[in-house]
């Protein structure tokens, strides 16, 4: 919030000049330690972060996917406030399931976004594949993240104007469609690149946001430090250098900043265990349903629960913890910290408590199997959703250009402060957030 006071304003108005254009850039699971990782080419990023700031840390959000995460880097607030709790959501009364992304924005993103202030302000604004943004009043220039039928996305929900536009500019942007999620879908992400920048020369946004997704498949499929993970990555670099070519063919260069980030790291999962058991010999069974697998599962109290079976609860807990498979259980009292509601106050939550493992473990329910002993899984796991204090799960962040400082480094931030950081470039009245101006990355301070 900025304080109007006379004698400051004067200096404020020139702040709030610092970018007259800011770009936001995320690299699907590009985490913090990729950065690191000097044998990544990545010439773009690292001509960006020579020339302005990253952040030797970053924290996503729970659960660490990329529509919760998506949303947070957009608004500036956790999932419980904005309402993006997961990339799928489950009514636990009704059984209804959808894709909070398939949802019209309004209906699904509870407070205001970047684009929103933008727009309140007369900027002109444009996304290209970015989380919950269908049927956006707010964006000038569109192509939502939607998925069809067959869970590959939906090019039905382009407005048929930006569709013809790009394809009267020479971007083939049917491939995107045709090869997202495929053996090509870095070609697609290049073509979503040369979408942005064609709008990047024809409209002079002041607010872009591109979500680059080929990274998130490829890390899924071989791991983070596979050599076609690494590729990917190139690849993402290259669409980054795409779009900062376009901001120069525009004449905006100097006046734009560029977010790059991702919305959460990437690790590999080996083993398995069951906790089932330490609920059935608690004498549990039909007392606590278990929902989910992985890196964390709900644990839902039944109506056959009573106060009288807290202590068998509490024993089965200490059981798992003993055993080492869980290494925290997050309670009623700890799901706001962890930006999650809690089960009565929404119907997306399915359970009153969390079990999480170490990031090393998933775990599982298999009411008959009697053994919570380790176990090979039959296939390794490559993915994200653990808690996001984990530095495996940290995302990274570079800021570079207008506003933002020349060669440092930042520590420990969130990505709840990226929207209050974009705002402040761009003048905007973005309204209450959970995060900070990113004071110690710009110029003006
Ligand atoms: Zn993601």
């Amino acid at each position: 919030m900025r304080i109007k006071l006379p004698l400051a304003g004067a200096l404020l108005a020139s702040a709030a000049l610092a970018a007259q254009h800011v770009v936001i850039v995320t690299v699907d699971g590009l985490a913090a330690y990729h950065l690191l990782n000097q044998q990544l080419l990545m010439p773009n990023i690292r001509d960006l972060i020579d020339n302005g700031v990253w952040a030797e840390s970053s924290q996503t959000v729970f659960p660490s996917v990329t529509h919760p995460s998506h949303t947070t880097i957009l608004t500036g607030v956790e999932p419980r406030l904005h309402g993006v709790l997961g990339n799928g959501m489950v009514n636990r009364n009704t059984g209804e399931r959808f894709h909070p992304t398939n949802r019209p924005r309004k209906d699904i993103v509870m407070v205001p976004t970047l684009f929103d202030a933008a727009k309140a302000k007369g900027l002109r604004t444009a996304a290209f594949y970015w989380p919950e943004t269908k049927d956006d009043p707010s964006i000038d220039f569109n192509i939502p993240e939607v998925f069809n039928d067959a869970n590959a996305a939906d090019i039905r929900a382009v407005p048929p104007e930006v569709l013809r536009e790009l394809r009267d500019a020479g971007v083939p942007i049917d491939n995107f469609f045709r090869w997202y999620g495929g053996p090509r879908a870095g070609a697609g992400d290049l073509i979503l690149a040369d979408a942005a920048a064609h709008a990047i020369r024809a409209h002079k946004p002041n607010l872009i946001a591109i979500h680059l997704v080929s990274t998130d498949g490829a890390q899924h499929g071989y791991g983070p430090h596979h050599y076609l993970s690494q590729s990917a990555i190139t690849l993402a670099d290259e669409c980054i250098g795409t779009i900062r070519r376009a901001l120069d063919v525009a004449g905006i260069a100097s006046d734009a900043a560029i977010v790059v980030t991702a919305d959460h790291g990437f690790h590999s999962v080996y083993e398995n265990a069951n906790v089932w058991p330490a609920f059935a010999s608690a004498g549990l069974a039909g007392k606590v349903k278990l929902h989910g697998a992985g890196w964390s599962v709900a644990v839902e109290l039944a109506a056959a629960f009573r106060p009288a079976d807290q202590p068998a609860l509490d024993a089965a807990f200490t059981q798992l913890k003993q055993a080492g498979l869980v290494v925290r259980v997050a309670g009623p009292d700890d799901m706001h910290a962890l930006g999650q509601p809690r089960y009565e106050e929404s119907d997306y939550a399915a359970g009153h408590y969390l079990l999480i493992p170490g990031i090393d473990l998933h775990l599982v329910v298999e009411p008959d199997n009697p053994s919570m002993k380790r176990r090979p899984k039959p296939v390794p796991y490559h993915g994200h959703g653990y808690l996001p204090h984990h530095p495996r799960m940290f995302p990274a962040l570079v800021l570079s250009g207008a506003g933002i400082r020349r060669g440092a480094i930042v520590g420990h931030v969130r990505n709840l402060d990226i929207a209050p950081t974009v705002a402040h470039l761009l003048d905007l009245e973005l309204g209450p957030t959970s995060g900070r101006v990113l004071r110690e990355a710009l110029t003006d301070k």
